[in-house]
């Protein structure tokens, strides 16, 4: 058993983590960089280290400094959060060699799903559904152009490291294909240092559906059903909820099958998103995130379950604490994510928080690292807080939304809460009636 773990994050996931530690009388350990002296999560952990200056690179990237702290401090264990060292497989290795543990997938899995190409072959040979497309890398335009034939535009070029929506290009026609080509592998070796890309059918009305997956390491898994995140700027997610409002239950039992199957299938071990696109009925995979996602509450919800909590019980080497019969959903939940956003650009806005209250009552959960007087520090990502809301079905948790939205001050800068309140007057947002390219429409003709 753990008696100390260490964050290697900031913001309101590394609250989320000192959460479930403290409630499993762990004790927790913060890092930061210089200019997160004053952060929550540095108050609220057991213990705090400086690991480095503002720079991500130079702090929470830093492997060095983050094992130095866990050697001064005694943490037997290391929780990544989600972004930065999440998807690391050296990190989880250099994790291992100090005889630490890593709380999260092994770094075969991460280095397995970390490469979409490897992730599309793995997840073919265990019988999930993928987007028709290449078969593995594409070389040259020439053969680009082959591909774009064979299958038909629109294509979408995509760089095998690619994450955050960076490295995607579609082509509309072969005239688009040069510059698409050549625009993702450029992206993809300045963002990630790989300029290798692989080509997909773009896909014109999709949702994006995403399954829950929980491995216990020892070939058991489960799913926890789906997450809707069709609501996508620049391929980012702003608006989750769970369950899928169009999705059917036959429809989740045979993909949440599919999903856990393939994962008890390798030994996963801990929180994984198999993320899918879904038309016509049909679910095409996309890629696997092998870490928590943002949008992990909504699904906590549903099921009334502390995935974080499940997290370290697997890297203890405990069982799971729930089979797939354990698992029932109740209700319905929705998150939205608040950034220090400026519209209609969506321009970074850090700054003083003048006034700070989050919303509460039943049904609603805040989780955020804002305080009275915090200075958002512009080194790191904008979102400074999730609202999730939990209802008896799909029309009282928009209903929550709606209220706890209008309770929530956040005074200093500028945020996204607008854009919330703008949807929750659409008449789409409330018959579900949308997929991923809707956000995108809609800001153009109202933002
Ligand atoms: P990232 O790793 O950058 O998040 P993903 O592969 O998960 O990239 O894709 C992110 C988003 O890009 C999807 O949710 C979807 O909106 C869009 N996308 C990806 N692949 C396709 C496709 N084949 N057709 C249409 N849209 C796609």
């Amino acid at each position: 058993m753990f008696d100390k773990i260490l964050i290697a994050n900031r913001g309101e996931i590394a609250l989320r983590v000192i959460r479930a530690c403290r409630e499993m009388g762990i004790k927790s350990v913060a890092v930061h960089s210089t200019a997160d002296a004053d952060a929550m999560h540095v108050r609220m952990a057991d213990e705090a280290v400086c690991i480095g200056p503002p720079p991500g690179t130079e702090s929470y990237l830093n492997m060095a400094a983050l094992i130095a702290a866990c050697e001064i401090t005694g943490a037997q264990a290391i929780h990544p959060g989600y972004g930065f060292l999440s998807e690391n497989a050296n990190f989880v290795q250099i994790i291992e060699d100090h005889d630490l543990t890593f709380i999260g997938p092994t770094a075969e899995h991460i280095r397995v799903m970390g490469d979409k190409i490897t992730a599309k072959d793995t997840m073919k040979a265990l019988g999930v559904p993928c987007v028709p497309g290449s078969d593995g890398g594409v070389p040259d335009l020439e053969s680009a152009l082959k591909i774009g034939e064979e299958f038909g535009y629109p294509v979408i070029i995509k760089a095998t490291a690619g994450g955050g929506g960076k490295g995607m290009k579609v082509a509309g026609s072969a005239e688009e294909m040069k510059s698409a080509f050549q625009t993702a592998r450029a992206e993809g070796k300045s963002n990630f240092g790989n300029d290798e890309v692989y080509i997909e059918k773009y896909l014109t009305t999709p949702r994006h559906i995403e399954i829950q997956v929980f491995g216990d390491g020892k070939g058991n898994a489960v799913h926890l059903g789906e997450r809707d995140c069709s609501l996508q700027r620049r391929h980012q997610k702003v608006f989750e909820e769970a369950p899928g409002p169009a999705i059917s239950p036959e429809e989740r039992a045979a993909i949440g099958k599919v999903c856990a199957d393939a994962c008890a299938n390798i030994n996963y071990i801990g929180a994984g998103t198999i993320e899918f696109l879904y038309e016509k009925g049909e679910f095409y995979f996309i890629e696997m995130n092998t870490r928590l996602q943002v949008e992990h509450p909504v699904t906590e919800a549903i099921f009334g379950v502390d995935l974080v909590r499940e997290q370290i019980r697997v890297a203890e080497g405990m069982p799971m604490s729930f089979t797939q019969d354990d698992l029932e959903i109740n209700g319905h939940s929705i998150e939205v994510r608040i950034n220090a956003e400026r519209l209609p650009n969506f321009t970074p806005c850090p700054g003083r928080i003048s006034q700070y209250h989050a919303p509460g009552g039943l049904g609603v959960r805040m989780d955020s690292a804002l305080y009275d007087g915090y200075t958002i520090p512009p080194f790191y990502d904008s979102l400074i807080g999730k609202l999730i809301v939990h209802g008896r079905d799909r029309p009282e948790a928009l209903a929550r939304l709606n209220r706890a939205l209008g309770e929530l001050i956040v005074d200093g800068v500028d945020t996204t809460v607008p854009l919330f309140h703008a949807l929750l007057a659409e008449d789409d947002i409330h018959t579900g009636n949308y997929n991923i390219h809707w956000l995108e429409h809609w800001l153009e003709t109202n933002l």
